[in-house]
């Protein structure tokens, strides 16, 4: 009969891990920074990145940046089931458009390398079994199969499976059986895993720079795998070896790997080395506040999670953004520069982050915040610069107009718009004349006597040479007043002509950039139509 964690219950409070941390204080976040920082993003290539492994990698670069350290790129693909193809470029990818480019990595080889795990594959094996030598760790020759039928069995009587000291004596490992016995098996060709011997009752103090001390009893921990049957190490292993081979100084990561640390710390105890710092970054919470932000929640409200665009899912760059904003605004979701500052470029960045100023709490995902982002970079573009945005866009057909036209179109459209293709929506009418009017507008301003006023009108810019908005108002208001008669009467169906609707910018501004004979056009071609 197996035995199980009875008193699991009393471990310090769960965690949203499912594991048991006791949080000891919340100290000043107080570290000695190391000589010589050098800080790692991570990532594996399982897929897209998600706009929180840019914010890590964002936090590493700015740290890194900030110290004058070196920010590295790791790729960890020891996982060859869940590979998938393209992902490594798309992260190489995402990084560059972000403007955070690393500086060791695939490509960027050093002494440090190679920098992805797969290319070390032959490195890992020697570390296991130095643990497995030291003590540390064991063999386990349990099947898949085997380990189900015992955690059945246990789960039977309503209690849960730990592979730990609770377990591993009636397991099938190298703990449980003699040493000839052992040699046997492993002699006998049958597949075995390496196992990290978690202590059975240790406190484990642990130090995170963002959430102070933290205590673990590593009594609920399970003996985690580090060396699979397939001859790879696991994600633990792989990544504390590199770390320390790599020399790193701090890990900024997800929070979502905090349940690791206390597996971490013993290995780096377990083989003798120093530890490097660790850091680990809030969630990103949904629009609500409940919960981790999701490619579903951007599906279901319309707004990116990825930097790039991937399979079925826009990204932000296809969206409109600009990188600056996008780095601006995820900078913010975790931190802040404790003033009132909101834009702040990648240099302004780098000088006001620092990892004491990361919250603890998860930060809320605000897709208008993200808009509004856009909108503040979009103002800081010059107009020939928004014309080369807009072109970019080459399903709008925008080449048989002149740059000097789409220019005063910008300008005069620009202050309303959070993404240059804001221009092309909101002015619309610049480019293609209106085929409708707004029903419920003409039947207000399009009176009995408009037709005959749009017909007086037209004999009026008949005779003007000069086009320019200064004097159109001028004319036309002097027309007006010595007519006798309000100025909505001429100006709303006016603007109804030539906008197809009561909005844009200032009337004679649009007149002049449509020109005379397309003004002269669109009002016969209203005084026929409505
Ligand atoms: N490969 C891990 C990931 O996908 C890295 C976690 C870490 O930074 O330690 O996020």
């Amino acid at each position: 009969m197996l035995k199980q964690p009875r008193n699991s219950h009393k471990f310090g409070c769960s965690s949203a891990f499912g594991f048991r941390i006791y949080l000891v204080s919340l100290e000043p976040n107080t570290f000695q920074m190391p000589e010589k920082v050098r800080v790692r993003f991570a990532p594996s290539p399982t897929g897209p990145l998600h706009i929180g492994g840019v914010r890590t990698a964002l936090y590493n670069y700015l740290f890194a940046r900030k110290h004058n350290g070196t920010f590295i790129l790791r790729i960890e693909d020891t996982d060859q089931n869940r590979f998938v193809a393209g992902a490594e470029d798309y992260i190489i990818e995402a990084l560059q458009w972000c403007g955070i480019p690393f500086d060791e990595g695939p490509g960027k080889e050093t002494k440090f390398g190679p920098f992805r795990q797969s290319e070390r594959a032959h490195l890992y094996g020697k570390y296991a079994e130095m643990l497995v030598d030291s003590g540390k760790a064991y063999y386990a020759f349990d099947t898949p199969e085997e380990l189900q039928k015992y955690r059945k069995e246990v789960e039977s009587q309503g209690n849960t499976f730990i592979y730990n000291w609770e377990n591993r004596a009636l397991l099938k490992n190298s703990l449980s059986m003699t040493e000839p016995q052992v040699s046997a098996i492993i002699a006998s060709g049958t597949p075995y895993v390496i196992r990290f011997k978690m202590p059975e009752h240790k406190r484990v103090e642990l130090f995170d720079i963002v959430r102070g001390q933290i205590e673990i009893d590593t009594a609920t921990l399970d003996d985690k795998i580090l060396f699979k049957s397939d001859g790879m190490p696991t994600y633990h292993l792989a990544n504390v070896v590199d770390d320390h081979l790599m020399e790193i100084s701090h890990v900024i990561r997800g929070e979502e790997w905090l349940p690791s640390l206390a597996l971490h710390y013993q290995l780096y105890d377990a083989f003798g080395w120093t530890k490097p710092e660790f850091a680990h970054l809030p969630l990103i919470l949904k629009p609500t506040g409940n919960g981790k932000l999701s490619k579903r929640d951007g599906e279901k409200l319309g707004f990116p999670v990825f930097p790039l665009s991937w399979e079925q899912s826009i990204g932000y760059r296809e969206a409109g953004y600009y990188p600056e904003a996008v780095v601006n605004f995820l900078a913010f979701l975790g931190w802040n520069p404790g003033d009132d500052r909101e834009i702040l470029s990648l240099k302004e960045l780098v000088e006001s982050f620092d990892l004491d100023r990361v919250h603890k709490a998860g930060a809320r995902f605000d897709p208008d915040k993200t808009k509004w982002y856009n909108h503040n970079y979009l103002q800081q573009r010059s107009d020939i610069e928004l014309v080369q945005d807009l072109k970019k866009h080459t399903e709008l057909g925008l080449d048989s107009f002149s740059d000097a036209f789409l220019e005063q179109v910008i300008r005069l459209l620009k202050e309303r718009a959070d993404f240059a293709l804001d221009i092309w929506t909101q002015g619309h009418y610049f480019f293609v004349p209106p085929v409708n009017y707004n029903e419920k507008a003409a039947k207000k301003h399009w009176k009995d006597d408009t037709d005959a006023l749009m017909g007086e009108l037209l004999d009026l810019l008949g005779g003007l040479e000069d086009f320019a908005a200064p004097v159109l108002e001028n004319k036309i208001k002097a027309w007006i007043e010595q007519k006798g008669i309000g100025f909505g009467k001429i100006m709303a169906p006016l603007r109804l002509a030539l906008v197809g609707e009561l909005k844009g910018p200032g009337l004679f501004d649009i007149m002049e950039l449509l020109g005379k004979q397309e003004s002269e056009a669109r009002i016969e071609n209203a005084v026929r139509r409505i």
